[in-house]
Formats: C-alpha cells, sequence, structure tokens
C-alpha cells in the first residue's frame, strides 16, 4: 500500500447533490489509482444546522454509489476540546485575539475605513481592529459574559513568521479557478482575520479542517475550486502549528444543465432523487465524468 492518503468531508446539513458525488468519486477513486487510503470525516460542528439524519443519508447514499472507506469514520462533533486546544496554543502566543463584534458592528467598521476591504472570496473581509482591545474593557466584557469569537491576526502571525509569511506557499496538484497550478504562493492576509473559534461552537471549518486532515495524515486534499481560497489561510495555520502540509488537488465544480453550481436548493439533483427516479450508480458516474 502506497502512502496515499486521502478524505471526502462533507457536512451533513443536507442531501447530497451531484456535486457532492463528483467530490467524493473523485478522491475515491484518486485513492484506488494511487493504492491508497479514502476516509470518511463528518465535518459537523455547526449543531444548529447538522443534523444526525443527513448522516444517515450521506453514508447510504456513498454506500449506493460503490464507495467504501475506513472506519471508525471520524466526526468533528465528538473532538471538540481537541479543538480547543489548537486555540490555546495560538492564544499562548498571541496569534487569536477575542472579538466581541456583531456582524452588523463589523459591517458597519468596515464601512468607515478609508480603504474599504471590500468582499474576499468568503465573504466580508475583516482586517482587525484599528487598535486592539484593551484589557480592562476585555475584562469587563468577559465578566458580562458576552459573546466572543477567535479571530486570527493576520498582523500578529506576519510578525510571528517573519519572513516566511510571505515565502507561504501550497502545492496545487490540480486546478485553482484561474488555472493556478504547481507550487501557489499563499496570500492568506487576503481573507482578513478570518474566525477560527465561532461564538457558538468555538471552532471553525479552518481549523478543524487542518486539524485533522494533520491529525489523519492526509496527505492529498481533493476538493471543489470553491476551496480553493480557504487553502491560503490553511497553509498559514499549518505553518503556525507545524502540521505537515498535503498537496491539494482542487477539482472544477458541477454545473448544472444552467452552468450553475449545484446548491442544496436544487432538490432534483440530490442523489436520493436521482435514485427514485431511477437512475444507477452508473448513470450518476456518467453524469459527473467518471
Ligand atoms: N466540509 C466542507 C464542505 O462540505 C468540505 C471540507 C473540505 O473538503 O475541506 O464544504
Amino acid at each position: 500500500m502506497s502512502d496515499f492518503i486521502t478524505r471526502f468531508a462533507p457536512s451533513p446539513t443536507g442531501l447530497l447533490h451531484l456535486g457532492h458525488a463528483f467530490s467524493a468519486l473523485t478522491a475515491y477513486e484518486a485513492a484506488r489509482a494511487a493504492g491508497g487510503r479514502f476516509l470518511l470525516r463528518i465535518e459537523d460542528i455547526d449543531l444548529a444546522r447538522c443534523k444526525p439524519e443527513f448522516e444517515a443519508a450521506i453514508v447510504e447514499d456513498l454506500a449506493w454509489l460503490g464507495l467504501g472507506w475506513e472506519s471508525p469514520v471520524r466526526r468533528q462533533s465528538a473532538h471538540f476540546p481537541e479543538y480547543a486546544r489548537v486555540l490555546e496554543s495560538l492564544a499562548s502566543r498571541g496569534l487569536v485575539y477575542r472579538c466581541f463584534k456583531t456582524r452588523r458592528e463589523i459591517a458597519e467598521e468596515i464601512g468607515r475605513a478609508p480603504h474599504h476591504p471590500g468582499e474576499g472570496p468568503e465573504g466580508v473581509i475583516y482586517p482587525g481592529p484599528a487598535e486592539p482591545m484593551s484589557e480592562e474593557e476585555e475584562e469587563a466584557r468577559l465578566a458580562a459574559g458576552e459573546a466572543f469569537a477567535w479571530r486570527l491576526s493576520m498582523r500578529a502571525c506576519r510578525e510571528h513568521l517573519g519572513a516566511r509569511f510571505d515565502r507561504l506557499s501550497f502545492i496545487e496538484e490540480g486546478e485553482g479557478p484561474e488555472g493556478e497550478h504547481g507550487e501557489v504562493a499563499a496570500r492568506p492576509e487576503t481573507l482578513g482575520d478570518v474566525i477560527l473559534g465561532r461564538k457558538d461552537v468555538g471552532t471553525s471549518y479552518h481549523l478543524a479542517c487542518t486539524h485533522d486532515d494533520a491529525l489523519q495524515g492526509i496527505t492529498h486534499v481533493i476538493r471543489g475550486q470553491d476551496l480553493f481560497f480557504a487553502t491560503h489561510v490553511h497553509a498559514l495555520i499549518q505553518a503556525l502549528m507545524d502540521w505537515p502540509a498535503p498537496r491539494y488537488r482542487h477539482h472544477r465544480l458541477l454545473l448544472d444543465e444552467e452552468g450553475r453550481r449545484f446548491a442544496k436548493r436544487d432538490r432534483s439533483l440530490t442523489l436520493r432523487a436521482l435514485r427514485e427516479a431511477g437512475e444507477t450508480p452508473q448513470t450518476i458516474r456518467a453524469r459527473a465524468g467518471i
């Protein structure tokens, strides 16, 4: 067996659609071609949106498609204390800070900025506060029980890593949305001070995903191009935590007949609906071009 390990990491917030099937099959076939391992990871940190019935449907749909994976399956919601330890490590080095602001306050703050940071690939970019919060204010807010998110300070990361910050990169074996391939310079600052610990669950996609990729020894991350920009932040987190950097294969996004990305709203294109309409794993593969 080779040392190739990849994963499919869906969030059980709805039924899988054709786009997910394409992603899962791409990763599964890559592992098979390399004589490697294929893992399924359930990314269910969003306790409000993830549902056990969707997780059960994912398992059933993937098995129906003919995929097999190792057990036990890692379910992120069972590992919150591990993610909290990563935040502690970053906090002890001053790389993350508590942000008590609401979405609206951030929008207003950004609106007042002389150089409007605008929208990044992941929505509004928050470049961080003009001044760090005073210790007194932070203590008062904590004492009052105010909720906060942990944000990664790009300024602190730059100071911490020095010249390494500008040399961060990742290996793209697939293709980014603009044809990026090979060694890609990582520019995490273009996403602003991203949230690593959400107010509600204390972790975030970026943190849980990079932690688990490292823990599970993922050598190849195979996923859609919609997550290409997240990889810029992932490369930074890997450098800060001294985690090995997997190789990345971002794949094109499967589009529907109108040329739009598949979304949870396209009920008719869920694997469930397609199967009920008489499609087989073979016709699904043919639709996905795999
Ligand atoms: N859980 C993420 C999603 O469903 C994918 C994570 C990844 O592949 O890195 O969009």
